[in-house]
């Protein structure tokens, strides 16, 4: 006789546990299986209720898949418009790589005189052309510059690598939304919006996810757009991102996005 092992919590992976919290206590959801009445068994998330008393039922995993991909689609640009945005990109990668190229060549060239201008005052000093007294305080002169061009080509070199790719993932997970809509692969569902989304909840059988603010743009801008589909969405100045508004989803970046 064959013996079944008792099947533990553990041996079942639920795609959507660790993603949301209780939006009544605040406690982690947790998931299981159940059968239904016809027999058919289907996956549910409910609140694990470690937190105390909370009166939130359980949602089914397929309802749960089907609020996110709602999710999906408010974000979801048309591909024309990401298309647009990834050409502009390039644009902006190609004359931001030769801008940032002749700067730090520049940069170059002047700690090469700097370094030149060090050489040729100690050479001066030791022939005694000039008094300790000047050549103490041009040498200090001359170091310091040196200091400064060191401190620019550092910022120079951090510059060219922190705005364009950011930008253009964040273009890229765009797109990707549109993809995800149709996919049935719940664990790339779940770990976009692990990516994309901050603060998801269960509450009352509804899934509710906030979005970062370059992301968040995008919702409010399709919403203009589904409201008025005969004219494009413009430059408008209360739909600006401020650079701060960018920075607090990425304490790392603090570039405007758009
Ligand atoms: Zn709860």
């Amino acid at each position: 006789m064959r013996i079944h092992p008792r099947k533990s919590k553990k041996s079942h992976n639920f795609p959507f546990t660790g993603l949301f919290r209780c939006g009544e206590c605040d406690s982690m959801i947790t998931a299981q299986w159940t059968t239904g009445k016809m027999g058919v068994r289907y996956r549910y998330y409910r609140c694990t209720k470690k937190k105390g008393n909370c009166d939130q039922k359980y949602l089914r995993e397929d309802v749960v898949v089907l609020q996110l991909k709602e999710r999906l689609q408010q974000i979801a640009l048309l591909d024309e418009w990401t298309d647009f945005m990834l050409r502009k990109v390039e644009e902006w990668d190609k004359s931001e790589k030769s801008s940032s190229g002749s700067m730090l060549g520049r940069i170059k060239e002047n700690e090469r005189e700097t370094e030149q201008k060090l050489d040729e005052l100690v050479s001066l000093y030791l022939d005694g052309d000039i008094p300790k007294e000047n050549y103490i305080l041009k040498k200090n002169e001359l170091l310091k510059q040196k200091v400064s061009l060191a401190q620019k080509m550092d910022s120079a070199r951090a510059e060219k690598k922190n705005w364009v790719e950011p930008l253009r993932e964040w273009i890229l997970d765009m797109k990707k939304a549109t993809q995800l809509q149709s996919s049935d692969n719940f664990f790339e569902i779940r770990d976009y919006f692990k990516k994309i989304g901050t603060n998801s909840q269960l509450r009352d059988k509804s899934v509710s996810v906030s979005f970062c603010p370059p992301t968040e743009f995008a919702r409010a801008r399709n919403a203009e757009f589904l409201l008025s589909p005969y004219s494009a969405p413009s430059a408008r100045q209360d739909f600006a991102l401020s650079a701060e508004a960018v920075s607090k989803c990425d304490s790392t970046e603090n570039r405007t996005l758009i």
